[in-house]
């Protein structure tokens, strides 16, 4: 039985002060009952007093995104080591806004993977297609090559720390949510996909999420689909009561 992840991705979102409030009041919220495994991802400038303030809690601290370079001239950037001297250990990849903002193709984040396993770091790997690919009936295609180009060059042990967030690109942020059969017929894809790579026994332990409006009023169906290991949360993780309830959703 594969536990359950609900992690919110704060995205540019919360200030310091704001920080400090909404990991006071989860903390005070959030009983996981170790049935459940809580991510948050607040921005850089955070992390540290994120991680201090959820020290000794069942919440662990991501960040949302990093360089593949270990060290170097690139202005702007955060290296995994920066992130590990901090104990943030777990990082989000390939969320479509850095992909279609910030130009992040597959052959970089291919390196950011390689860069995230070589560091011994959880990756939340995201994959999705954008409406028009969905609309021509090219969705399985994207998401496999999505899959196949950042992540398949990777030996078997790296899917002990690989996370796969399935986010129709569609569903982001827009109030539209993919049905809990949709999420299901794409997750269970991807299972297959990371099945003929790696074998079942890795694709059987693999968790992956769906991430799209995902609400506490519609995450327990979408979580009970077998193939839906959890949900990456966007909007609904920036109130403590909203993600509470999309966690206790996971429980079940
Ligand atoms: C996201 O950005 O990862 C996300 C799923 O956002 P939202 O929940 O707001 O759609």
């Amino acid at each position: 039985m594969r536990k359950k992840i609900v992690a919110g991705n704060w995205k540019m979102h919360k200030t310091l002060p704001e920080t400090e409030v909404l990991i006071k009041e989860l903390r005070e919220l959030v009983d996981t009952e170790n049935k459940v495994s809580v991510i948050i991802a607040p921005t850089f400038v955070n992390l540290t007093s994120a991680v201090n303030l959820a020290k000794g809690s069942d919440i662990t601290v991501a960040a949302q995104n990093m360089h593949f370079e270990d060290a170097g001239a690139y202005t702007g950037e955060i290296s995994a080591d920066m992130l590990q001297v901090i104990e943030v250990n777990t990082v989000i990849l390939g969320h479509s806004e850095r992909r279609a903002y910030f130009c992040e193709t597959d052959d970089i984040l291919k390196l950011k993977a390689i860069q995230a396993y070589k560091k011994g770091m959880t990756n939340i790997f995201c994959v999705g297609e954008k409406l028009a690919e969905r609309k021509e009936n090219k969705h399985f295609e994207i998401v496999e090559k999505q899959l196949i180009n950042a992540l398949f060059t990777l030996p078997a042990e790296a899917f002990e720390k690989i996370v796969i967030a399935y986010e129709p690109v569609w569903a982001i942020g827009t109030g539209e949510t993919a049905s809990p059969e949709q999420a299901q017929e794409m997750h269970q894809f991807i299972r297959k996909v990371v099945e003929a790579q790696y074998g079942k026994s890795v694709a059987d332990k693999l968790r992956i999420l769906y991430g799209g409006s995902v609400k506490p009023g519609n995450a327990k169906e979408i979580f009970s689909k077998p193939d839906v290991d959890g949900g990456l949360i966007g909007g609904a993780a920036l109130q403590a009561k909203d993600f509470n309830a999309i966690i206790e959703a996971g429980k079940s």
